[in-house]
């Protein structure tokens, strides 16, 4: 059985303005050229700080939060943080100023949660499609004349 995994690409300079408004499994927070990230938590700024494995974790002294940043771009101006992370933090709302938020900048954490549930459903869903696409056409090669 060979199962084909497609490493996505990482996102082009300057795909990340565009990335970086869009609600995913990263949503992003805007870091100053100090490097300091706009806390998603509280929203004033915090360091974030390169770890031993090469990953970055921002601590907030305002409102004592450590987050790992899961895509940190400080070139870019942005930082990724995975909303499971987020959502694991015992926050009532998230200061997410993005195009994808239009209650912004604030957003409520049951807002936030079912928003990440609905994408997480649309992703699976998109996901499924995709693998009985290739299932459907594996068989079809496998159905087809052999020339041996
Ligand atoms: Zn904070």
């Amino acid at each position: 059985m060979s199962s084909r995994r497609v490493n996505p690409m990482p996102p082009l300079p300057a795909g990340y303005q565009v990335l970086a408004e869009a609600f995913g499994d990263r949503v992003y927070a805007r870091v100053g050229p100090d490097g300091s990230v706009e806390c998603p938590v509280c929203g004033a700024g915090a360091p974030a700080d390169p770890r031993a494995d090469d990953t970055f974790v921002m601590h907030c002294s305002s409102c004592h939060t450590w987050l790992v940043v899961a895509d940190y771009q400080p070139e870019e101006g942005w930082a990724g943080f995975a909303p499971v992370e987020l959502l694991s933090l015992a926050s009532t709302a998230y200061f997410l100023p993005r195009a994808w938020n239009p209650s912004g900048p604030w957003i409520a954490r049951v807002d936030f949660a079912a928003r990440y549930d609905n994408y997480c459903k649309e992703r699976d869903s998109t996901c499924l499609e995709l693998r009985l696409k290739t299932f459907r056409s594996a068989a079809s090669v496998t159905q087809g004349p052999t020339s041996r």
